[in-house]
């Protein structure tokens, strides 16, 4: 029999979100103030604040600074319903959704699940790797270094050792020169602290780019300076260099060399997952929802895309627009007070990106930004980094936990959380 979610309905028109991220929350909160019923799907209970899950993998921050319970963020609003669980298929027809709690009506969809790491059908790589596309990923790379470093400690020759030092990051976008450069600094000013009998001489960190330069998203100013930070650092960064294939042990690149690492961490692409139900044509490139200027579908009537999982290919943006974090907030914020206007029958606002710039922090007082009109680099740009996201970060007790561990890390370089804390899973021992 055919399972259907326990959720009542009300005389309200019914929202539903899929995805608690930056565009999902930011469409919640508007629609809360209207008169809908919304109900949130999210496959977790929290929401993620991912620009910062590389100072997590680096033992920098706890996970729950970064993470902020839905239910929490909803607490005591009417009209408002939270359920964990995971959407597989949609019915336009029906106006239902199937997900892992049973069948959910609704009156207006909106898919705002982002997206997965890409692995460009590499299966090894897949198995093999690390990414960073959510908090257990930050973990999981926080407990492999340290563990590593167990290891290397206990082996007997260089050699031997070698290969648990060797740190790679692939991809030469944010995300990876951020995590590449707070390697470099962790290896630098914090792990010969614990490590004392290891020489640190040989621990490598080395960044892998496929294009002739990282950050290619930004200035060229921006990038020549990160790449000149990250050398001083000591990152050995390989350009026009690609990932072949990775057992685990060996990483084979495409100018045929290999080199021996046990942690590969993989930041270089991502794709949106396919959900069944919508026709092939709806799906652009890396399998983003087409839709147009009021986020709608390709070809649907009620259901729209926001945020990374969408593509808004446009005369202005025919590649659609970045996936970072102001989009998605951006079009989370516009859909709610459209959403509002069509069911009283006036026109929708199309949607407009306002660009407030790109950031990339390299390390301590390093960091490049692209601002309208203005190009920053150094201790400033590093600042507004930094006040920019402790601002972003959800919850007063959050920004103030970040706030606290920065300042200490800040001051003596040595952050309390190198902890290899693994789930426990039944059956085995402690
Ligand atoms: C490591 C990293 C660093 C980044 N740094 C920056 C930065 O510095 N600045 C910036 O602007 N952007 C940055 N980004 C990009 C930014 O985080 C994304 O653009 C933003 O998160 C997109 O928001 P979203 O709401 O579309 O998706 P997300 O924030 O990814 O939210 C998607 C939500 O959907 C849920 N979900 C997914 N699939 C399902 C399903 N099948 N069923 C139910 N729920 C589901 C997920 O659990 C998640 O809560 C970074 C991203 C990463 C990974």
């Amino acid at each position: 029999m055919k399972r259907i979610a326990n959720i009542p309905r009300n005389q309200k028109k019914r929202v539903v979100v899929v995805g608690g991220g930056f565009a999902g929350t930011r469409l919640v909160k508007k629609l809360l103030k209207d008169n809908f019923q919304v109900v949130l799907i999210d496959k977790n209970n929290y929401y993620q604040f991912q620009p910062l899950f590389y100072q997590v993998a680096m033992a920098g921050l706890e996970p729950s600074a970064i993470s902020f319970p839905l239910r929490r963020m909803f607490q005591n609003k009417k009209g408002f319903h939270f359920r964990m669980g995971e959407v597989t298929k949609v019915n336009p027809e029906k106006n239902e959704l199937e997900t892992s709690i049973g069948s959910i009506e609704y009156d207006y969809l909106v898919f705002a699940t982002g997206v997965k790491t890409n692995f460009f059908g590499n299966k090894n790589v897949e198995e093999k790797a690390a990414s960073m596309k959510s908090v257990s990923d930050a973990i999981f790379i926080r407990n492999k270094i340290l563990e590593n470093y167990e290891k290397a400690i206990n082996c007997e020759t260089e050699e031997e050792r070698q290969k648990y030092l060797n740190i790679v990051v692939v991809g030469g976008g944010p995300a990876g020169v951020e995590l590449a450069g707070s390697l470099a600094e962790l290896k630098k000013y914090i792990l010969p602290k614990d490590y004392h009998d290891l020489n640190f001489h040989n621990m490598k960190v080395y960044l892998f780019e496929a294009a002739p330069k990282i950050l290619g998203a930004m200035r060229e100013k921006s990038s020549e300076t990160a790449t000149r930070y990250l050398e001083k650092l000591n990152v050995e960064i390989r350009l026009n260099t690609a990932v072949k294939d990775y057992d685990g042990k060996k990483v084979l690149l495409t100018d045929g060399s290999e080199l021996e690492s046990e942690t590969l961490i993989w930041t270089a692409g991502v794709a949106a997952r396919r959900f069944e139900g919508f026709p092939e044509e709806t799906f652009g490139h890396a399998n983003r929802l087409l839709v147009n200027e009021y986020s709608l579908v390709n070809g649907t009537k009620n259901i729209f895309a926001i945020g990374d999982i969408s593509l808004m290919e446009t005369e202005d943006t025919p590649k659609g627009h970045p996936q970072v974090a102001q989009v998605a907030i951006q079009q989370g914020a516009l859909l709610g007070k459209n959403l509002k206007r069509m069911v009283n029958n006036q026109k929708p606002e199309p949607f407009k990106y306002f660009d407030k710039g790109v950031m990339a922090t390299v390390g301590r007082n390093l960091a490049v930004a692209d601002l309208p009109g203005l190009t920053l680099k150094g201790f400033v740009a590093w600042f507004i980094w930094s006040v920019v996201h402790l601002l972003s970060i959800s919850g007063a007790k959050n920004k103030i936990f970040v706030f606290i561990d920065w300042a200490m890390n800040y001051l003596v370089y040595d952050p309390s959380l190198r902890l290899l804390i693994r789930p426990k899973i039944k059956g085995h021992q402690d």
